[in-house]
């Protein structure tokens, strides 16, 4: 738990999300600002900045697993005909939360490239 991080606080249930999944190590929360009629955030419960610290702490190929089995399934189950899976990383991938997290976005035909 770290003390200032949001998602923390959402996954302590000390700051309040519509939670649409949770299940042991991993929740999924819908997106206060959605970017397209389905959009989740799936996190782990503990706290990690990205991606790559999940698999450099070691031994989490298994969170990992579950981070993609999770986000995924709600992919294949509010998608209509498609998704995407998005992890922004860092300040210059726009990355605005501290706390890994996939984004589901679907619903919507998505353009490419990305902005
Ligand atoms: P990032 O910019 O880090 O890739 O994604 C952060 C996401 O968290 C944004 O899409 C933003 O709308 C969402 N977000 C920010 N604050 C809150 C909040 O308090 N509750 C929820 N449910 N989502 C939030
Ligand atoms: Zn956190």
């Amino acid at each position: 738990m770290m003390d200032d991080c949001l998602f923390c606080k959402i996954a302590k249930g000390e700051i309040p999300a519509k939670i649409v999944h949770r299940s042991g190590d991993v929740i999924a929360i819908e997106d206060v600002n959605p970017q397209a009629p389905v959009h989740l955030l799936v996190m782990p419960v503990e706290h990690y900045d990205t991606l790559f610290g999940v698999v450099s702490a070691g031994q989490e190929s298994a969170l990992v697993h579950r981070l993609i089995e999770v986000a995924s399934t709600l992919g294949e189950q509010r998608g209509s005909g498609g998704y995407r899976l998005v992890v922004n990383t860092g300040d210059e991938g726009g990355q605005t939360v501290g706390h890994v997290h996939i984004h589901v976005l679907a619903g919507r035909r998505m353009t490419w490239p990305p902005g």
